[in-house]
């Protein structure tokens, strides 16, 4: 049985062709590479195909551990038509279509949080896009310090670090959301120059409160840095609970935002964004570089972003994505990202519903954290590295981390808490057929529990064999 897609090489072919018909008033010429010998190719993409199985099976739905999400098959095939000319996007010199492209794609994702006027462009990944937002913001407010809650993505106190910057981190409530009363203390004391908001902690989806961290922004006057890398785009999702939903209805009146495409926009890696809602934010990137520039007075991407190269190929993949899925409620693409959230409630569920695991809050977008019920935390946590591997021998790919007790301590019931983080199991159900593998997920998960934790299911399997 073929499990990875090939149905949609031909059309690919056929772009090829379509793309080199674009050349054909160039004189012939035959490129003089070295090792180009079909054989010889077709010996070492042997060897590679070889190396690449040691992966987990991130494309199936039986892969539902971290934050891996197949690109678009139209995606990768974008993305590897552009590698026959392979652009470069920091100047138009090096890359004037798809410099264009970025320009409309980026428009697009702006547009979805309702922002026209704006300056944005894409780079690699969440991580740069967030550096960028922090030296934009130290930029406009000079010598005042970046706060983030404790589940914001660790590279934001890193990233501080280069920059110089001072980051402290403000505590987060039970459901894993940034505190109020915390954050309202401390930007009381007045050196407050940037919150960063997280639209989706990378641990459990959790959605920091923007509503009320617009209105202490316009008591203290700070930025506001919507971190919205992984969960940006569930603005377009329909059901998502009332807090979440009116936290990402007024993403747009954030400073700046940073969406990774490479997370849930079917990108493949390489595909970050970030946007500033003032565009005058162009004006702390100038510079004077004597070699580009000088092809057209239009803008160059170089001129508003801090790297220099980047692959023009992301462009084309993210516009051609774009172009077959538009960023809209209701469409093909909204109904992905609903399908997933939809995969997080049915398998939350069924965990509340089941003796043998305790949950913590429910899931605010699609990533689901559970632990199996034991005499103690350690215990627990002791045992959620056992099902892991046993899952993983029945080919379901779970993930593990370590969160704060807390965040299980309505549903604890008799466990001893006799440490401050449980290691518990983390879902992250990213893909549309998630929905529909609920039941095996559940099926497979179930035995493996049964086999750690002994007990009915363990009983009936040895009796089946
Ligand atoms: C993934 C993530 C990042 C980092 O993005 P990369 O693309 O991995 O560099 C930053 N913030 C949040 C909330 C994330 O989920």
């Amino acid at each position: 049985m073929v499990q990875l897609e090939q149905a949609t090489l031909e059309a690919f072919l056929e772009a090829v062709r379509k793309l080199d018909a674009g050349f054909a008033q160039l004189p012939r010429f035959e490129a003089q590479v070295p090792g180009t010998e079909e054989e010889r190719i077709a010996e070492a993409l042997a060897e590679t195909a070889e190396r690449l199985r040691d992966n987990y099976p991130y494309f199936h739905p039986l892969y539902a551990g971290q934050m891996l999400k197949p690109p678009h098959p139209v995606a990768r095939l974008a993305y590897a038509l552009a590698m026959w000319i392979n652009p470069n996007n920091h100047a138009l010199d090096g890359g004037r279509a798809t410099s264009a492209m970025e320009k409309e794609a980026v428009a697009e994702i702006a547009a979805m949080f309702g922002w026209k006027e704006f300056l944005g462009h894409l780079c690699g990944g969440g991580t740069m896009a967030n550096l960028e937002a922090l030296w934009v913001a130290s930029q406009v407010q000079p010598g005042k310090k970046i706060l983030a809650s404790e589940q914001a993505h660790y590279t934001h106190k890193r990233i501080s670090a280069v920059l110089q910057l001072q980051c402290e981190s403000v505590p987060c409530d039970a459901l894993g959301r940034m505190d109020l009363n915390a954050l309202a203390t401390r930007a009381a004391l007045g050196d407050v120059g940037a919150v960063v908001v997280t639209m989706g902690t990378t641990a459990t989806g959790s959605v920091d409160p923007l509503p009320e961290i617009l209105a202490l922004r316009a008591k203290h006057g700070f930025r506001v840095h919507a971190d919205a890398a992984y969960g940006g785009y569930f603005g377009l999702a329909e059901n998502l609970g009332t807090e979440s939903a009116l936290s990402f209805a007024r993403i747009g009146e954030a400073d700046s935002i940073v969406i990774d495409p490479h997370k849930h926009g079917l990108q493949p890696y390489g595909c970050g964004c970030v946007l500033f809602r003032d565009s005058s934010a162009g004006r702390f990137y100038k510079h004077d570089s004597p070699y580009t520039y000088f092809s057209s007075a239009e803008l160059h991407l170089g001129e508003i972003s801090l790297e220099c190269s980047r692959p023009g190929a992301a462009a084309a993949a993210l516009w051609t994505t774009q172009r077959l899925l538009p960023l809209v409620r209701g469409g093909a693409f909204a109904n992905g990202l609903e399908r997933g959230r939809a995969a997080a409630l049915a398998f939350f569920e069924r965990l509340r519903r089941d003796d043998r695991f305790v949950t913590a809050f429910a899931p605010e977008l699609d990533i689901v954290i559970f632990a199996p019920r034991a005499k103690s935390i350690s215990e627990a946590s002791g045992l959620s590295r056992r099902i892991f591997e046993s899952a993983a021998k029945r080919n379901l790919h779970l993930a593990v981390a370590e969160l704060p007790t807390e965040f299980w301590a309505a549903n604890l019931g008799t466990m001893q808490r006799d440490r401050r983080t449980m290691t518990c199991l983390r879902s992250v159900l990213m893909k549309p057929e998630h929905l529909e593998w609920i039941p095996r997920i559940w099926d497979e998960l179930s035995a493996a529990s049964s086999e750690v934790l002994g007990g009915e299911g363990a009983h009936t399997r040895r009796a089946a064999e």
